[in-house]
Parts: C-alpha cells; structure tokens; sequence
C-alpha cells in the first residue's frame, strides 16, 4: 500500500511583498514500512514537505494523498483527527514537541490518548535513553533530552506514518544513532512508514532510501548503495555537486543519446 503519494506538489508561502516558491513540483511515492531519509541544503524545501505529509500545511498545486486520503477533500477537522491519530510528528524546534510542566513520562501518555494503540510507556522512555529522567518535567530535560522525548512521543501511539524533522540535530553521534535504531525499529516491528529530515548523510544512509531536494524538488535518490539522480517532469536534472565543477551553471553543453543514457559534452571552445 502506497503510504505517501506526492503527483507534482507545489507550494508557496504567500506574503505581501514577496512569495516563496518552496516546493516546486514534488514527486514521490513511499510504500508501507518504508524508511525514508529526505536530505539536502538549508532552504531546499525539506520542512516543508514534511509539514505538507503531516496535514500542518496544505498544497498550493499538485495532488498529496497521505494514508489513502486526499488531503486536499479533507476538511480540517478530519485532517487534525487523521494527525492524531495515525501520525506521529516530530517537528524540528525540540521545545515545540513536548509540554513543558508534564513530566517526560506524563508526555507520552498524553500522546497515547488519542492513538490507536499505546506501547508501553516505561520500555519506551528506556529505549530513547530516557529511563532515569521519567519522572523530570520536560522543561527541564537538555535539549538533546527533549528531542529523544519528542521521538518516544511520536511513537507512543504506534502511528502508521511517522515524521521527523531533524530529530538528531542537537545529539552527540552516539544518541543519534540510538535515535535512528529507534525510527528503523519503528519500521521493521510495527511497519510503520518512517520519513526523516537530516542534514547528516550518515543518517541518510541508515534507511531504505535517501532522497535529496534541492530548490523546491527531489533531485536525487539513493538507494542499495547508489545515487541515481532523478529527471524532473520538464526533463530537467539536476547534477551533483562534483559535476556541476565540470559543468557549472550556464555552461553550454551537447547532448547526445547513447545506447542507455545520455551523454553531455562542454561546447567545444
Ligand atoms: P529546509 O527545511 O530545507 O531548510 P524550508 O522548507 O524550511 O527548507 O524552507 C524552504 C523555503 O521556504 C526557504 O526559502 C524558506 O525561507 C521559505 N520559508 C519557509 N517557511 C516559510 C514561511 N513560513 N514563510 C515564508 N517563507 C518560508
Ligand atoms: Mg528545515
């Protein structure tokens, strides 16, 4: 069953003087179970898409069906009842997932009123590295506490889609990578459909596929070990960093079919 489907998505943030194309024509699919990485630089739309799988945003073009729905017929009301109760999002700034006053181990519970189905609180906070801090109010974890809280928060109602915002960002490599055992396990025991942003490609590498945006659309996937890029619906790619050296933007190239691909050539000089 396909999880997340993206056909073009567009989005725009709409200001008085000045509008932000963010996303510029998204196209992806991830199936049930899947473990997803999306990286790519600061700015390139990452956030957003991952706000537009969680129904915090909506489309400004293109098609998003998320867990079977089209997000677009949904009202707001349906599409928060779908948020809680078969997604789990982790949203990039840690203090904004957790409730300050609530102890870590009241946090989770919290999230589990509203889900399918709860796992238990203790093993939980034990496996994100929380066990001995269960009973401190969140506001009063490290930040890079709160961000393993916000993960174990996340999870607590097994979700069928879980997203995460650079849930490592303010972890040492060792959390991290407890961080990212947690999210795959997600997906291997509960076949859950994991997407994470990272800016780390060691994180990247740590999932099924590892998608890279760049202004506003995927330009590259990695997968079994190897980057493939993806063409673009105008036949557009975009080449990577390394290549872009030997053809940098504006260069004038010739292109020339061969038997299974495509060749690109400088202009003679
Ligand atoms: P990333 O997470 O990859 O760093 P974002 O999705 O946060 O990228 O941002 C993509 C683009 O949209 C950037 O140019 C950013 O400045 C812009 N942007 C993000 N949020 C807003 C907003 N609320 N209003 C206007 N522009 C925004
Ligand atoms: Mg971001």
């Amino acid at each position: 069953m396909t999880v997340v489907r993206c056909d073009n998505v567009v989005h725009i943030y709409r200001a008085e003087d000045d509008d932000v194309v963010a996303l510029r024509g998204v196209d992806l699919e991830v199936g049930q179970g899947e473990s997803v990485a999306l990286l790519g630089p600061s700015g390139a739309g990452k956030t957003t898409l991952l706000w537009l799988l969680a129904g915090l945003l909506r489309p400004s073009a293109g098609g998003l069906h998320v867990l079977g729905r089209d997000v677009e017929k949904l009202s707001p009301g349906a599409l928060s009842r779908l948020r809680a109760r078969e997604i789990g999002v982790v949203l990039q700034n840690p203090a904004r997932n957790v409730l300050a006053y609530a102890t870590a181990a009241q946090n989770v519970a919290q999230a589990q009123r509203i889900g399918r189905t709860r796992r238990p609180i203790g093993e939980l906070l034990e496996r994100a590295g929380l066990g001995h801090v269960a009973r401190r109010p969140a506001g009063r974890l490290s930040g890079g506490e709160q961000q393993r809280l916000a993960v174990a928060i996340a999870m607590a109602h097994r979700p069928r889609l879980l997203l995460a915002d650079e849930p490592t960002s303010q972890l040492d490599r060792a959390s991290a990578t407890a961080v990212i055992e947690l999210l795959r396990d997600a997906a291997s025991e509960s076949g859950t459909t994991v997407v994470v942003v990272t800016h780390d490609p060691a994180v990247g590498t740590a999932f099924d596929r590892s998608l890279t945006i760049r202004d506003g659309r995927v330009g590259s996937e990695g997968k079994d070990g190897t980057e493939y890029l993806v063409v673009g619906r105008d036949g557009s790619v975009q080449l990577p960093p390394a290549l872009q050296e030997i053809l940098p933007p504006g260069t004038r190239a010739v292109a020339r079919a061969l038997p299974d691909g495509v060749e690109l050539r400088r202009e003679a000089e």
